[in-house]
């Protein structure tokens, strides 16, 4: 082992906010045996003994301001609880300094720091009982046991990125569990491995890797504020996708904190429920702290373009042909297609966003055989490195310095809403035309063309619970974004994105009519409020994320979720908790 990478080997199990970090020095020689954390954490009945290290974890500026002493007697009840079943020592701080009731001047910067759609940011929107913003694993297993014995929900919030904000509201009584704290990134270059903390953004991992490797990356989304939880969790893609799949395709371990409270790893949980964890949406299995991922190499060259053509230079001709390619073409390229109506003009926009592992004359060449209609030309190619196509794609002016990946607050926020559908079979130039009529009289609604095909069509659909493998050309992401405020301006742009869904029905997936986990949409079904569904009201919106995999995901979830404490208006749903409120 070189000594640079010893250095980060040992730095995995020094980081504050490691799960390993706290366990106790006596079990130095066993932190890497899954056994020892099992064993150590398992059940969470008693207050265990208080961690012999002395450390600080990092808290965020605003953090400092310590929570106001809660004195409303409920506030009392539920803090002894934590404190009862968490640590509290001189390196772990006290679960009530990092619980924070609505009386708590910072409670509210707190909830709305990861707010990440503006529709949920409103003084009508339910607002939970407490946050918790966890640094140390045993607050984990203090919120979970604590709210299962008070009857209160959880949600689980890494980076706030869900897009109907089921990782902060709830119509009854919840808290949140806050993961921003637990976010390490800690990378071994010798085995091109890394830890990375669920309160990670994966801007924070890409920086990371790029300080140290041009030829290293990893794939993931395309936006470096996504929380590493929720994106892995929901299985996750980005512009890496047709050469190296999936995200979780690359999750090698993982901790979690399940329902019992225990703590487990790969060899801990099982196969069944590691496989449920890389794509079955997060909340429903439990608390993923810390993934272990394998990083993936890319050419020091990489080259990116960005064209824009309207109708009336071809766009439709354009579109038709990239249906018939963008899933066949070499692997190392994606080429996003954007089409937005620019009503005022009457006319439709159809932009060509790519990213290509190698350089412009080899794009060139591959461009002038696969897709001559674009006439891309050599000035539209800009060579560059992997991790400066990753500000190329975040919209950055070229030279950007890369600390913007390490800013955790999107540029502006809105108002949106996003659903999403499958492309199989080429749509006609005739149906191309009734579609983009259809957008310029909506006026606002946007249609994200993703390209599969090239390594997604390599991978079983059964590999992970993400079934959409083989067999589509294309994701179509929907997208409308608003600033208005007020409940007639979300209708209003609920109804256009829920029209140019409708329109699409004839040229999608069908039978399900398929959808991507992590582009939430509860407008495809939903459990209820209260998340308790049978299994054919679960698998009316499950079938469509998972396909045929939702079988698998909630055998699995009743064997170690029966009383579903993980719950919510989208989380897999137990067989046995369905089967004793039915006698009750
Ligand atoms: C601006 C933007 C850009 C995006 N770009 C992409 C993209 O390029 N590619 C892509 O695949 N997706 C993309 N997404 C979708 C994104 O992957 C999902 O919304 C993802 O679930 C967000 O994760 P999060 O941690 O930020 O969200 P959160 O809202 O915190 O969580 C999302 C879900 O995961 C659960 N969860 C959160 N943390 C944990 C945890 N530690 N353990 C278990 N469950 C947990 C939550 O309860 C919730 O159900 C984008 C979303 C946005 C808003």
């Amino acid at each position: 082992m070189s000594s640079k990478a010893a250095e980060d080997v040992s730095n995995i199990w020094d980081s504050p906010t490691h799960p390993s970090y706290f366990l106790p020095s006596s079990a130095n020689q066993s932190l890497l045996s899954p056994s020892f954390i099992v064993h150590h954490y398992a059940p969470m009945k008693k207050k265990p003994q208080a961690s012999t290290f002395n450390i600080i974890p990092p808290l965020f500026p605003f953090l400092l301001l310590l929570p106001m002493a809660a004195s409303d007697p409920i506030h009392d009840t539920y803090l002894q609880c934590l404190s009862r079943h968490s640590q509290s020592s001189p390196s772990i701080p006290p679960i009530s300094t990092l619980t924070f009731f609505p009386t708590s001047p910072s409670y509210s910067s707190i909830l709305q720091a990861y707010i990440r759609n503006l529709r949920f940011n409103s003084s009508t929107t339910p607002k939970p009982l407490f946050i918790l913003t966890p640094t140390h694993l045993s607050h984990i297993q203090a919120s979970i046991i604590c709210c299962a014995d008070h009857g209160l929900q959880m949600r689980l919030r890494s980076g706030g990125h869900d897009y109907d904000g089921l990782s902060y509201v709830s119509k009854l009584p919840f808290i949140i569990l806050d993961m921003f704290q637990f976010r390490s990134v800690l990378i071994n270059w010798e085995d091109e491995t890394a830890w990375v903390d669920s309160g990670a953004t994966i801007g924070e991992l890409y920086y990371k890797i790029a300080e140290k490797s041009r030829i290293h990356a990893f794939p993931a989304g395309v936006c470096p504020t996504v929380g590493v939880g929720g994106h892995f969790s929901g299985a996750g893609y980005g512009n890496l996708l047709r050469r190296f799949g999936l995200t979780v395709d690359h999750v090698v371990d993982a901790k979690i904190v399940d329902a019992n409270g225990r703590v487990l790893d790969r060899e801990s949980m099982g196969e069944d429920l590691f496989w449920a964890i890389r794509g079955g949406g997060g909340g429903s299995f439990g608390v993923v702290v810390s993934w272990k991922i394998k990083l993936v190499r890319v050419p020091e060259i990489v080259t990116v373009f960005r064209v824009e053509k309207t109708l009336e230079q071809n766009a439709t001709e354009i579109v038709y042909q990239w249906q018939h390619v963008a899933d066949k073409m070499d692997k190392d390229l994606f080429m996003r297609l954007v089409i937005m109506p620019v009503s005022k003009k009457k006319t439709i926009r159809a932009k060509f966003v790519a990213l290509f592992l190698g350089n412009a004359e080899k794009l060139l060449d591959e461009m002038s055989e696969r897709l001559p209609e674009l006439g891309l030309k050599k000035e539209e190619c800009i060579e560059m490195s992997w991790i400066e196509s990753v500000l190329y794609w975040s919209n950055y002016p070229l030279g950007t310095s890369l600390d913007v990946l390490l800013e955790r607050q999107p540029s502006s926020e809105k108002f949106l809403k996003r659903k999403s559908d499958y492309l199989q079979k080429p749509v006609s130039k005739e149906d191309l035309e009734g579609i983009w009529k259809k957008m310029i009289e909506l006026g606002k609604p946007v249609l994200n063309l993703n390209p599969y095909g090239g390594r997604m069509g390599e991978i079983s659909e059964y590999e992970t619970p993400f079934p959409h493998r083989a067999g589509n050309i294309c994701k179509i992401q929907y997208s409308v974004n608003w600033k208005e405020e007020g409940d007639d301006a979300a209708n209003k742009y609920l109804d256009l994105i829920r029209r140019l869904y409708d329109y699409m029905t004839p040229y999608v997936s069908e039978l399900p009519r398929s959808s991507y986990v992590n582009y939430r949409d509860v407008d495809i079904g939903t459990n209820g409020d209260d998340g308790n569904a049978s299994y054919e009201e679960a698998s009316v919106w499950g079938t469509k994320y998972f396909k045929g995999n939702f079988d698998r995901l909630v055998e699995i979830k009743t064997r170690v979720d029966p009383n579903n404490f993980f719950r919510y208006e989208q989380s897999i749903p137990s067989l046995a908790s369905w089967r004793s409120i039915m006698s009750e």
